[in-house]
């Protein structure tokens, strides 16, 4: 054995001892002394090159044997010091899992958007879809294309904002109703939509109107609906809404986009029937306007009321969630208070 070869044999054992140090600065150290560029290893390598072949490739291999094992030291060394470090940690913090968890303040949905959804998962379950329109609706979309001409008395000034005079903040809901059969043709039956949007009427803000409330409408075009179409899911819809042995009565009614036109009462669950404070004593709440559409407005939108009818129904929102809920003042659903909005947290 050589001298370069029992030189390279302490080094190596010099080496094992160092690298077993106690921090990880000393055992970077080590490393850089040993393998660096400087190192002598690297030493050893260029020592390589004056030797003869049979020599050199020997050495070589011993070079590379010493270089491996050192390297491997470190890092074995440095897991271990790694571990050590993370049982220290666990070993010197702790954490109290029974500490209660902090506060997540989460909002609700308003209990007016509750109702909508609930209406509008109804009427889905029905195969309708849900459509909407603009908020600022022209004066053709909003009267005329719904069989209410200039000299009709709902388009006075005085109930409805306008912008300018063609346009204004809608009125209802059934602008959108226009504009669906507008853009649908009689291949595309049946048309079932149901639109749930803000509407504007400056009425006088008391304990059960606002200038600003939310209709939900529904519609349907089609060969052959009649009353009894209409009848049926009105029926439905207020035993979904007020509870599965609800009665439901049809009124004779005006309005000027259905023929014949109904107020929909449902029978008053608080009393059955018998009469109380929540229906004035007459058993029965008036809940919504429905009405089978007028044939002008079918004719106005392209279809042909001979061949096609349809039947249409709006409520208001506040009005349905009022009775739902037992709410005496409108006012309560937009003034925000948490105390109140806390309480239809589901
Ligand atoms: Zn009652």
């Amino acid at each position: 054995m050589s001298e370069q070869h029992t030189l390279l044999e302490e080094l190596l054992a010099t080496a094992l001892v160092e690298v077993q140090t106690d921090d990880l600065k000393s055992l970077n150290d080590v490393r850089v002394k040993y393998l660096g560029k400087k190192g002598p290893i690297q030493e050893a390598m260029k020592a390589m090159k004056g030797m003869e072949p049979e020599a050199r490739k020997e050495f070589g291999q011993l070079v590379n044997t010493v270089k491996g094992q050192i390297a491997a030291a470190v890092e074995n060394r440095l897991l271990e010091l790694e571990q050590a470090a993370i049982a220290q940690r666990l070993a010197n913090e702790t954490l109290d899992i029974t500490l209660p968890a902090q506060n997540l303040h989460t909002g609700s949905i308003h209990p007016l958007q509750q109702v909508v959804d609930d209406i509008t998962a109804f009427f889905r379950s029905m195969g309708y879809e849900a459509a909407e329109g603009p908020e600022v609706e022209t004066d053709f979309y909003n009267f005329e294309m719904l069989n209410l001409p200039h000299d009709h008395p709902a388009r006075d000034m005085q109930d409805s904002f306008y912008v300018d005079p063609h346009r204004l903040l809608r009125t209802h809901t059934s602008g959108v109703q226009a504009r669906t059969f507008e853009s649908r043709t009689e291949a595309q039956l049946p048309i079932k939509v149901i639109c749930p949007g803000k509407v504007y009427r400056r009425d006088d803000d008391d304990a059960t109107h606002s200038h600003q409330f939310m209709q939900i409408e529904a519609f349907i075009v089609d060969e052959n609906i009649s009353m009894a179409n209409l009848k049926g899911t009105l029926q439905a819809l207020a035993r979904h809404l007020f509870g599965a042995d609800r009665e439901i009565r049809l009124r004779p009614s005006f309005f000027p986009f259905t023929e014949p036109s109904v107020e929909v009462d449902v029978s008053c669950a608080k009393c059955n029937g018998a009469g109380c404070n929540v229906c004035k004593q007459t058993g029965w709440i008036e809940i919504l306007g429905a009405g089978l559409i007028h044939p002008n407005v079918l004719t106005m939108t392209g279809f042909d009321p001979q061949k096609v009818s349809g039947f249409a129904l709006g409520m208001g929102v506040e009005r349905i969630a009022m009775l739902k809920y037992g709410i005496e003042d409108i006012r309560h659903f937009y003034v925000n208070d948490l105390r109140f909005l806390n309480q239809f947290k589901r």
